[in-house]
């Protein structure tokens, strides 16, 4: 019951996680595309409207007598403009002067008879505001026309009498560029709903997956914890036995108890070696254990490695064989290979029996360095070869813990191995056996 309220726990953590990442997602993209609609918008809008705002300042120049500035670009759009334009005369007393339907107020030929009077119908609702001279102005008529207009007041001195004195207001119908505005408007308006319903779901898709190697990481370190309270906790049992039983006998010489001291002494030396293995394990976990690299001499420093074993091996009756061909000079972390090479070799020693063969080989292959441990002992089955180097991955747990292993030792050497920038492969040997060929890249000492 507690166990599962254990488990629960950090899976409801994780859910709350999943959904902050979630919630962050989604603000982000909804900014960003708001962002983007809104640089739209802001571009669009003007460039709707600048033929149109070009063409009506080009016309109050000429109606001034003045040059008309802007070159080519601005006849184009007066041009463009002219022929949806009327100019509106206004006394100082705001009375449009030439909106008499029976003369027409502009230069508007198309159309009937009846669309011209209901056009300049529309055009003499446009009041006069003597507030907004000289400012481009947006007026709505009926609810149905749109035009753009300029008011300004022409001199005494103007020599076109009919402006003289009045006050000209230039009208541009702008039913076009509205209609293309709230076209835009939609379309944008659209693309960025549907761009919010696929962030949803990416956003929804990233938090899974920015969640997945969260939860695997603590997937593996609740199972590392769980494996290695295990493992201590088993030497520590046997210690405790054997101390009890020691206490059964108050009045035993030491010299009586040999046989419970030795036990309890091998465990304690299982102990050690297994605390200072996951102490290891948890500091490269964190990145807390460097690799010092120097310049080392690889075939005096290799020999000297294996030197022991030779002498080991023939004291199992094993055959031990070695080939060293690496001259240079390699900068590595010398104690770290040393203990790559000596976990390497204690499981050739542990997994053979006697009359079994050991062979360690070291030698350069193009730009890399490659040591090769071989051996004719119990092998390794194609199911078994992908997880040996997990953490307390044992084949079998009795015989590893009567060789003394705990399922560490290739944990560790494949950190080492990854530290160096190496690679491991795992083949089998005739007739029996296996064979370890870890390769690294060359790094030549300066
Ligand atoms: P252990 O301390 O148990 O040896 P390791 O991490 O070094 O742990 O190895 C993991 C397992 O891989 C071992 O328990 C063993 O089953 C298997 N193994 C390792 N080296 C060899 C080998 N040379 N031959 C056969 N099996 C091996």
């Amino acid at each position: 019951m507690d166990t599962k309220n254990h488990s629960k726990q950090p899976q409801h953590a994780f859910a709350k996680q999943q959904w902050w990442l979630f919630v962050g997602e989604l603000v982000s993209f909804a900014a960003i595309f708001l962002t983007m609609a809104l640089i739209l918008w802001r571009v669009f809008q003007p460039a709707i409207y600048q033929s149109v705002n070009q063409g009506i300042r080009v016309q109050r120049q000429v109606i001034l007598g003045k040059q008309p500035t802007g070159g080519p670009a601005s006849q184009d759009a007066y041009c463009s403009i002219a022929f949806r334009t009327s100019i509106l005369v206004y006394n100082d007393h705001g009375q449009l002067l030439n909106g008499n339907v029976n003369r027409p107020v502009n230069n508007q030929t198309s159309g009937t008879n009846a669309d011209q009077s209901k056009y300049i119908k529309t055009l003499q609702q446009i009041k006069l505001r003597k507030t907004s001279l000289n400012m481009l102005r947006d007026v709505r008529v009926n609810n149905q026309n749109s035009f753009r207009t300029l008011t300004f007041y022409v001199p005494e001195s103007n020599p076109n009498l009919a402006y003289a004195g009045y006050y000209v207001m230039i009208v541009t119908n702008t039913d076009s560029e509205r209609v293309s505005v709230q076209i835009f408007k939609r379309v944008l308006t659209w693309t960025m709903l549907f761009f919010w319903l696929v962030s949803i779901v990416l956003s929804y898709v990233l938090a899974r997956l920015n969640m997945r190697p969260i939860m695997r990481s603590w997937r593996r370190q609740r199972e590392f914890v769980a494996n290695a309270a295990h493992e201590l906790r088993t030497p520590l049992t046997i210690i405790q036995n054997k101390l009890e039983l020691m206490l059964t006998h108050p009045n035993d010489k030491i010299v009586d108890q040999t046989e419970q001291i030795t036990m309890s002494l091998g465990e304690v030396r299982r102990l050690n070696g297994l605390t200072s293995d996951l102490l290891l394990l948890a500091r490269s976990d964190s990145d807390m254990t460097q690799i010092n690299t120097e310049a080392v001499a690889m075939k005096p420093f290799l020999e000297n490695v294996i030197q022991p074993y030779s002498e080991i091996a023939a004291s199992q009756d094993k055959h031990f064989d070695s080939t060293i061909d690496l001259t240079q000079t390699l900068s590595i972390d010398r104690q770290r290979i040393h203990q790559l090479i000596v976990i390497f070799l204690d499981n050739a020693l542990k997994y053979t029996t006697t009359g079994n063969d050991i062979s360690f080989t070291a030698k350069q292959v193009g730009n890399r360095w490659i040591l090769r441990v071989a051996d004719t002992g119990i092998g390794l089955s194609d199911a078994d070869k992908p997880h040996v180097f997990e953490r307390f991955y044992r084949v079998d747990k009795s015989r590893s813990r009567q060789t003394g292993g705990n399922g560490l030792g290739l944990s560790i050497a494949k950190w080492i191995i990854d530290s160096h920038k190496g690679r491991v492969a795992i083949t089998d040997n005739t007739p029996t056996g296996t064979i370890f060929t870890i390769s690294f890249p060359m790094t030549k000492a300066k």
